[in-house]
């Protein structure tokens, strides 16, 4: 049975650090649209060049690229089965794309993790990103074993261009513009599970892999 789960939060809410965890208990592959963007970039494809100077300033790529770029991953094989779905969907057309994508059978579940600003702004300003395999850690909560090196691969350590403290405040002013609407769409449908994200990642991870749990119960594929 295909299950998709959506990870709904602001920058900085934990998104990204939860669906790695999640996708391994959920056995369903963990889908970024950021990640993929900034492969894109690392990269240098068309659609890297394309869509740098966009994610440097903390604004939305076009609907039309998102679309594309997710919609060609979430057709590979080991996508049949369902996903984890981490920064997408961020507009309400991006929304009902999917929806439209899935067909009425496939009613996707909508974690979405609640945080306050400060917390926002605090995971934002210690994130440090790998340059060479995008693995993340962060300053105070994952310092790497060797400054400003990559745990995983050795890489380097580096923070994210739009990590910076006058790009994340814009991100956020794009969340709430244009990504917090999702909030009552996927509400009113009844797919909408609310997760504190203000605790420490083991207990979220603990509340956001019940509420998949429930959701999908056992033995139903
Ligand atoms: P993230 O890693 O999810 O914070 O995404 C980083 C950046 O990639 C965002 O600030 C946007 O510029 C771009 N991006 C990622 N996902 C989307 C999306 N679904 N729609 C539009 N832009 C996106």
């Amino acid at each position: 049975m295909k299950r998709v789960v959506i990870l709904l939060g602001a920058p900085g809410s934990g998104k990204g650090t939860q669906a790695k965890r999640l996708s391994e208990a959920f056995q369903r592959p963990h889908v970024s649209t950021g990640d993929l963007f900034r492969e894109n970039i690392r990269e240098k494809t068309a659609l890297g060049q394309r869509v740098k100077a966009v994610l440097d300033k903390g604004e939305l790529v076009p609907d039309d690229l998102v679309l594309d770029m997710l919609f060609e991953r979430v057709a590979q094989p080991d996508c049949a089965r369902g996903y984890l779905l981490d920064g997408f969907p961020r507009t309400l057309p991006q929304a009902e794309a999917l929806e439209v994508r899935l067909g009425a059978d496939v009613k996707p579940v909508v974690l979405h993790l609640v945080v306050s600003n400060e917390t926002i702004v605090e995971r934002a300003a210690g994130r440090l990103s790998c340059a060479k395999c995008g693995a993340v850690q962060h300053k105070k909560f994952s310092p790497p074993r060797v400054a400003g090196v990559c745990d995983a691969c050795g890489g380097e350590l580096k923070q994210r261009p739009d990590d910076q403290p006058e790009v994340v405040r814009q991100r956020l002013r794009v969340y709430s513009d244009q990504t917090a609407p999702l909030v009552s769409f996927y509400q009113s449908k009844g797919q909408l599970i609310d997760v504190d994200g203000d605790r420490p990642p083991g207990e979220v991870f603990r509340d956001l892999e019940q509420a998949i749990r429930n959701a999908f119960p056992k033995g139903k594929g």
